[in-house]
């Protein structure tokens, strides 16, 4: 969505692969299992390692699983197969003079034998698992084809690129180089720099240009020396240089996005009245909010006021009390006279908001309906204008079942981290312009907080109300299980609750816990107190109900699936038990862990695991040691990844080529000073000619 809405002229990067020589139909199809489809795409195709040509071992001196690059010739080579020849594997061996090297391929092709013939030179990546004789399973190899292009392949440091059948990182190189030759003159700076030539195909210009500081090279060169680099450190140079492009691309889309909206939106005005519903709420609240609960309502009150509709990400630990200030902030809406609506991303949590806000606000005159795929209040469309504000709690279905919201003034979003960025702007296009307050308890690391929701401000919750106990946290392996369910059935007898959660709903083949299978065995374990069980395969009447009994304490434990990851707040429940944890991430995992210190006693949450690897393990004790939600996000980024932290195809996260989320804090936050500055100093850039809510 460019600023300047002048027609783009064709960038000659966006020519399609088969304009690079040697791209004929079947490599374009090879190419294109790649998303390879233009000379951009090419010549963005970063390598996953490099190879320091310069210097090979000789055969002699590798190291037992030491990985290293040989050279050799094959003196031998072929098929050998046994088990009356329904196991066949394919062997080779190098010579370079110095030693022989044996190679095995225990997955044996046909073309392996055209391949690998005697006389032919290779180059030969991996890890030896024996010396004697030496021996390398399943390496990489590189034909030396005798040619002018060897200075491409070998005495440098050679890129070895993702590959995909059929094509070699020779070929695939080789094609790279021939794109650099032919298209690097024409590779043009992004428009947003100074000087730039044309825009990029995506097209951001700004009004007025932005100077990169000196340190970072130019963009064309940066592109060549990510795959032929003269020096392995010019690599992380050049990846610098190019994911800071990516990320002053994505901060300029935020930015246009959030000036579009504001030049646009005008905004309902939804401050209250004189605290007449609010008052009387916190009246009845049963406690007082915390400093921070109170510094941010002040924020939502002043937003609610202002010229454009709010657009607030509240972030507060789990416990952190965002549901007393979401009602705060409905009410502040519902004095103005507008509706509200909040969605969840679970029955079992709209079921529980819809509960509390009925005790909260029917005394207060304030209609609240509940809209779930399985429980509702009312009947679609049934609301007209003249009803008094009404607050609607619902899961997704508030949007799908083509309810009308007229008089939309505010949508909640709870645990937004559940929901796509879709799902949101769907529920706001049932009003015109309403506020949105989404709120999350997943602590969201800075560079996400900078990028992913960057059009967001931010308000943070960094206080949990007092007089709660601790919670101790210990990672125990499977053999210790009897110690635990002695040490429930002691907390039991004190009156205490307990959840248990397994990973799995029915057992399968992956062999992690299953809720269903353990149930009858921990019922008997743990009479005479009451055990049920919770997962997302029963119905909506049948959770309500056995959510309703343990709240209630005609349950004590609740058997369940990560189902009860968000909201669910039972503060007599103080022990979890959580089986299997390695199959879950650390952020759901203190998710998980939030349900527990609650209330005023002490909590223990027990993680069952064998994981094997010291990975897992090392993942867990982050758990051990801290209840600080940001360090574990923070981990849980660096160890799995923003996909798996927040769902990426949900997230309307682009795909980054070169920028990492996990480690580029330095260059994010410089690509959003950098724009930032920009749109200060010029901030009357044109309106786009595209609506954008
Ligand atoms: P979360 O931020 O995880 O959504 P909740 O809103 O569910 O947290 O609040 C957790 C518990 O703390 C609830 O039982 C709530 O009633 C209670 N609570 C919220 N604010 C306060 C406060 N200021 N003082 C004491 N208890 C509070
Ligand atoms: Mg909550």
């Amino acid at each position: 969505m460019p600023v300047v809405p002048t027609p783009l002229p064709v960038s000659p990067l966006s020519a399609p692969i088969s304009q690079v020589w040697g791209v004929g139909p079947e490599r374009e199809k090879q190419l294109a299992r790649l998303e390879i489809r233009t000379v951009e795409d090419l010549l963005l195709h970063a390598p996953r390692r490099y190879e320091d040509r310069r210097k090979f071992l000789r055969i002699a001196d590798l190291k037992l699983k030491e990985a290293a690059t040989v050279r050799g010739k094959i003196i031998a080579a072929g098929h050998k197969t046994w088990k009356k020849g329904t196991r066949s594997l394919f062997e080779c061996v190098f010579d370079d003079g110095s030693a022989h090297l044996h190679c095995r391929w225990w997955q044996a092709y046909a073309w392996m034998e055209d391949y690998y013939t005697v006389g032919r030179e290779f180059l030969v990546f991996g890890k030896p698992d024996s010396i004697r004789p030496r021996n390398i399973d399943h390496p990489e190899t590189e034909w030396i084809e005798p040619g002018d292009d060897e200075f491409i392949h070998v005495n440098r440091i050679a890129p070895i690129h993702p590959l995909t059948e059929g094509l070699t990182a020779r070929v695939m190189r080789t094609l790279i180089w021939r794109a650099l030759e032919k298209y690097e003159a024409q590779i043009p700076e992004p428009p947003f720099l100074g000087n730039a030539a044309q825009p990029t195909p995506t097209g951001a210009v700004a009004a007025h240009p932005i100077f990169l500081p000196s340190q970072f090279p130019a963009r064309a060169n940066a592109i060549r020396m990510i795959h032929f680099p003269e020096e392995l450190a010019d690599v992380e140079i050049a990846r610098q240089r190019l994911a800071l492009d990516e990320f002053i691309e994505l901060q300029f889309q935020i930015r246009q996005r959030r000036q579009n909206f504001e030049s646009k939106a005008k905004a309902l005005p939804c401050a209250g009245d004189q605290n007449r519903l609010i008052k009387p709420f916190l009246a009845h609240l049963g406690f007082k909010l915390t400093e921070a609960q109170t510094r941010v309502l002040r924020e939502i009150r002043s937003d609610l006021s202002g010229a454009h509709p709010m657009r607030r990400l509240l972030q507060g630990d789990v416990g952190s009390g965002k549901t007393a200030v979401a009602a705060s902030a409905a009410l502040m809406a519902l004095e103005s006279g507008f509706n509200v609506a909040l969605m969840a991303p679970t029955e079992i949590l709209a079921g529980q908001h819809f509960d509390n806000f009925v005790k909260w606000f029917r005394p207060l005159g304030v209609p609240v309906e509940l809209l779930t795929g399985s429980r509702k209040t009312m009947a679609p469309k049934t609301k007209s204008d003249a009803s008094p504000p009404t607050l609607f709690v619902g899961t997704h279905a508030l949007v799908t079942e083509g309810l009308e919201l007229p008089r939309l003034g505010l949508v909640i979003i709870d645990e937004q981290h559940k929901f796509g960025v879709a799902q949101r702007e769907q529920l706001l296009r049932k009003g015109v312009y309403p506020h949105l307050l989404v709120m999350t308890a997943t602590p969201i690391p800075r560079t996400l907080g900078l990028t992913l929701y960057g059009d967001l401000d931010v308000s943070v919750i960094d206080e949990l109300p007092a007089g709660r106990g601790p919670i101790k946290t210990f990672v125990r392996a499977s053999d210790k299980l009897p110690k635990v369910w002695e040490f429930l059935r002691e907390k039991l007898k004190l009156g205490r609750q307990v959840y248990v959660v397994y990973p799995r709903v029915e057992e399968n083949a992956d062999g992690l816990k299953a809720v269903t299978k353990e149930f009858d065995f921990l019922k008997t374990k743990l009479t005479p107190h009451r055990v049920s069980l919770l997962h997302g395969r029963l119905k909506g009447a049948e959770k309500d109900s056995v959510m309703a009994d343990f709240r209630a304490n005609r349950t004590q434990v609740l058997l369940a699936t990560s189902l009860i990851e968000v909201g669910v707040d039972v503060p007599n429940a103080t022990v979890m038990l959580i089986e299997n944890a390695e199959a879950f991430g650390l952020a759901q995992l203190h998710q998980l862990r939030g349900r527990i210190g609650r209330g005023t006693h002490e909590s223990f949450c027990v993680l069952i695991s064998d994981a094997e690897n010291s990975e897992s393990r090392a993942r867990l004790r982050v758990l051990e040691e801290t209840n600080d939600g940001f360090k574990i996000a923070e981990a849980d980024l660096k160890l799995r990844g923003p996909g798996e932290l927040l769902g990426q195809q949900q997230s309307g996260l682009p795909r980054f080529r070169f920028g990492n989320l996990a480690e580029d804090l330095p260059l994010i936050r410089q690509a959003r000073d950098l724009v930032l500055r920009d749109f200060s100093t010029h901030p009357k850039i044109p309106a786009p000619s595209k609506s954008h809510p």
